[in-house]
């Protein structure tokens, strides 16, 4: 029984993910998907945001697990029987990256298996973070991820907004009221004088 685990952020999936994900899962008899609870970027979703996304984005493929995880990838690995991890490819960025883990996994993990499949070639510039940098700016999309996760985009989208003018205006506040306290304390001490 080959089961294989396919680690990454997710944040959020896409449909290079996704493409990954789908041939993974015609090649193995199991793939779990590990959602990686603190990766050292910035994320825009929760882990249970990315993992549900994730969720949704997989139900029709009935041999594939999405579980959220902490700490070293190849211990989760080992925790849920993975032989393997799978790790997706793309020409430009990838390579020196995936090279170094995959030789850090090694020696942490001689074990575990890497197998790479290479990124397709429509979604060879596709990322994450492009996705999340270019939707910010008010571009579109809905072509590079699954509906749900352009839905949860926008939604997000508006919090962010939101929390930021309310962060501000609160700011504004505060400084508002740091200013009528200097002056009453500057007309109290000019009225002590006179
Ligand atoms: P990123 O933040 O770089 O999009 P993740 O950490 O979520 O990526 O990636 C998990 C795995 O998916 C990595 O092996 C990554 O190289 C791969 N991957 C990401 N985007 C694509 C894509 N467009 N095509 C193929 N593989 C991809």
């Amino acid at each position: 029984m080959a089961r294989v685990l396919y680690p990454g952020s997710f944040d959020p999936v896409t449909h290079g993910h996704l493409d990954i994900i789908s041939r993974a899962a015609a090649l193995f008899d199991t793939v779990v998907i590990g959602v990686y609870d603190a990766p050292p970027k910035h994320l825009l979703f929760t882990t249970d945001e990315r993992t549900g996304m994730v969720e949704q984005a997989v139900k029709h493929l009935p041999n594939v697990e999405v579980k959220p995880y902490v700490g070293l990838t190849v211990e989760f690995a080992r925790k849920v029987g993975a032989q393997a991890l799978v790790r997706g490819l793309r020409m430009s960025s990838d390579f020196e990256r995936e090279f170094e883990m995959a030789m850090m996994n090694k020696n942490l993990a001689p074990d575990i298996e890497l197998v790479s499949l290479m990124a397709s070639l429509e979604y060879q510039f596709l990322s994450s973070s492009l996705v999340k940098e270019v939707f910010s700016l008010g571009g579109y999309i809905d072509n590079l991820v699954p509906k749900h996760v352009s839905a949860a985009m926008k939604k997000k989208l508006r919090v962010v907004k939101e929390v930021g003018s309310l962060e501000k205006r609160s700011a504004q506040e505060t400084l508002r009221e740091r200013e009528k306290l200097i002056n009453e304390s500057a007309r109290e001490s000019a009225r002590k004088k006179g």
